[in-house]
C-alpha cells in the first residue's frame, strides 16, 4: 500500500465548508473518548496522538469557523471560551509542569480538518519552533 503520511493529507485536504469528521463526533455517530462536554464545546482524544495527552477542543456549533482565519467578531465569545476550557481540560489531565496549545490553519498551517480546534498538548517536554 502506498504510504500516505498525515502532513501530506493536511497538504491535500482544501478548505472547504463541508460537513467534517467532527460533526459526526459531535452527532454521537462515531466514537470519541471525550473529555470534557457542555453545550457549548466538546474536548476529546485525538485519534493520532502527537503527545502522551493530546485533546482537541471544538465548538459543537462551526459557525462558519471553518478555521481562525475566517474568525469574524461575533465569534469573539466562543474563541474566548475554547481557550478556557482548554485551561480546565489541562488541570483535569493533571498538565502542572505546563502544556502547549495549537491551532493549524489552511494547508501551510497543516490544517486537516475544516471546523475549528484547539490542540491541547503535554505530558512531555515541547520544543521550540514546532515543526
Ligand atoms: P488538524 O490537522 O486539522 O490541525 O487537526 C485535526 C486532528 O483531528 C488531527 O490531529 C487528527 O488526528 C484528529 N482526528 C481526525 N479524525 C479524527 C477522529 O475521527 N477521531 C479523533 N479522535 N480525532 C481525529
Amino acid at each position: 500500500t502506498m504510504a500516505f503520511s498525515e502532513k501530506e493529507a493536511a497538504l491535500a485536504a482544501a478548505p472547504s465548508d463541508a460537513p467534517t469528521v467532527f460533526d459526526k463526533i459531535i452527532q454521537k455517530e462515531i466514537p470519541a473518548d471525550v473529555v470534557f462536554e457542555d453545550d457549548k464545546v466538546l474536548a476529546f482524544r485525538d485519534i493520532s496522538p502527537k503527545a502522551p495527552t493530546h485533546i482537541v477542543i471544538i465548538p459543537k456549533v462551526r459557525d462558519g469557523l471553518t478555521g481562525l482565519s475566517q474568525a469574524e467578531e461575533r465569534h469573539c465569545d466562543i474563541l474566548g471560551y475554547l481557550m478556557y476550557v482548554a485551561k480546565l481540560v489541562a488541570k483535569q489531565e493533571g498538565l502542572s509542569d505546563g502544556f502547549r496549545i495549537v491551532i493549524n490553519d489552511g494547508p501551510s498551517g497543516c490544517q486537516s480538518v475544516y471546523h475549528l480546534h484547539i490542540h491541547l498538548l503535554g505530558g512531555r517536554q515541547m520544543n521550540w519552533p514546532p515543526g
